[in-house]
């Protein structure tokens, strides 16, 4: 029985008289499903607990990060074993470069890698790096990917930006925002046609090699490897925003799933193991453009953190390949399941997955952009949500947004979700 959201209704009452929208980061505020937001006490394994006292089967796992699921015990143990050092020093660790050699071994295109403290530092800082090398101003991107939000890239961009309806925000100055191409999602004829008016002057495409602002939509077969061609012929830069996707869908990411060798892969979620971490690296001859070896700059005094390094590398030594073919079966059985009880109760749906990524969404069309995710039923799916939610399931509260599996969900956390997405979808 759920007990309610009283708890949670006075914290936001509170929140908000301290913090704009109550939220420090906008999604989290559930606007776009129409009710106040749940505070959460407690994470274990797969489930979290509000300030009420309900648990929840957890689909967001703080946005991806949480691979493991909330509180993994040897993740756990190794933060207090390094904090008791001390948190930050501002000099080099030993753990920065196991950390690095860690990554670099899994990410089959970084020779090199730099950390910084978020998604966003790592695109913005992977972009300034491929202006500087490459002497060129514009940088094409997709509609509806989110990368960060720093100016260049907050143009049509997904994730709350979508969910809130502000495909472009103001204080972004013009004269950034006309150096920025957008062009739909799996159209390689329009990246082509940008590039015949524009390709010499283009320093960059960047892409989420599988989009997951704007629910999950996959790369098209032959997308990822027309843009590799495209930006080779027109010598841009081809960078992979692999915050979301890199080791969520594949033990080597999306460039090891997909064969595909980027310039330059922005990284940070999962390699942070719920810390705050970010990263960008690439090929070695790019990379040493970054000061101090080279001139283009960029720092940062909590980087690298002992911390944040300790609850990645041991995340990532926990993802065995074993243990993404386990969340890709996890993946594969809810994806069947909800496909069940949509066809069976004739809901129109479409769900997208890519491993443990998965996205239901309200239409019957195939969803390949962000035009086609648009089209969903947003009204249908804030109702959906908020009957999930009273069931003890949290998913994301927005159709731009994917599920995330982690290793700790159970076949039983599974039976239950699809349970409660039968009552669900009836009840729509
Ligand atoms: N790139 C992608 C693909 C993301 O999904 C996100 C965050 N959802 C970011 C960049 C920005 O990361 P952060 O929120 O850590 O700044």
């Amino acid at each position: 029985m759920h007990k309610g959201y009283d708890r949670s209704i006075a914290d936001y009452q509170e929140a908000i008289k301290w913090i704009p929208g109550g939220v420090n980061s906008p999604v989290r505020a559930f606007k776009s499903v129409e009710m106040n937001p749940i505070f959460i006490d407690q994470g274990i394994g797969a489930h979290v607990i509000d300030v009420d006292g309900n648990t929840y089967i957890d689909y967001i796992g703080s946005w991806g990060p949480l691979i493991l699921g909330h509180a993994h015990p040897n993740v756990v143990d190794g933060i207090k074993k390094i904090v008791e050092k001390g948190t930050s020093f501002g000099a080099p660790t030993e753990i920065e470069t196991e950390m690095a050699r860690l990554v670099t071994g899994r990410m089959p295109s970084v020779d090199i890698v730099r950390m910084v403290n978020s998604g966003t530092e790592a695109t913005m800082s992977a972009l300034r790096l491929a202006r500087a090398y490459t002497g060129r101003d514009k940088i094409l991107k997709f509609e509806g990917s989110y990368h960060g939000h720093s100016d260049s890239l907050l143009i049509k961009a997904g994730s709350g930006v979508a969910t809130l309806g502000l495909p472009d925000s103001p204080g972004v100055p013009d004269n950034t925002a006309q150096h920025t191409l957008t062009v739909p999602y799996n159209d390689l004829e329009s990246v082509q046609l940008a590039f015949s008016k524009f390709g010499t002057e283009i320093a960059a495409v960047i892409l989420e090699p599988v989009a997951g602002n704007m629910g999950v939509v996959p790369p098209e077969p032959g997308f990822l490897e027309g843009l590799r061609e495209i930006t080779t012929q027109f010598k841009s830069l081809l960078i992979f925003d692999e915050v979301m996707t890199g080791f969520r869908v594949d033990y080597y990411s999306a460039q090891g799933r997909y064969g595909i060798t980027p310039d330059l892969t922005t990284m940070g979620k999962v390699i942070g193991g719920g810390l705050p971490v970010g990263a960008y690296g690439g090929k070695r001859e790019i990379m040493e453009q970054m000061a101090p070896n080279g001139p283009v700059y960029q720092a940062g005094t909590l980087s690298g953190n002992p911390l944040a390094m300790t609850a990645g590398y041991l995340t990532l030594t926990e993802m065995t390949r074993e243990a993404y073919n386990d969340l890709e079966e996890k993946g594969a059985y809810l994806e069947a399941g909800l496909r069940k009880n949509a066809l069976e109760l004739g809901i129109p749906h479409h769900i997208n997955r890519v491993g443990s990524m998965v996205c239901l969404f309200f239409t019957e069309e195939k969803v390949t952009s962000y035009q086609q995710a648009s089209q969903a039923d947003k009204g249908r799916f804030a109702k959906y949500f908020r009957n999930l939610l009273a069931q003890g399931i949290f998913i994301p509260p927005s159709q731009f947004e994917g599920m995330f599996i982690s290793t700790a969900h159970q076949k039983e956390d599974l039976d239950r979700t699809l349970e409660a997405n039968r009552r669900a979808l009836k009840n729509l």
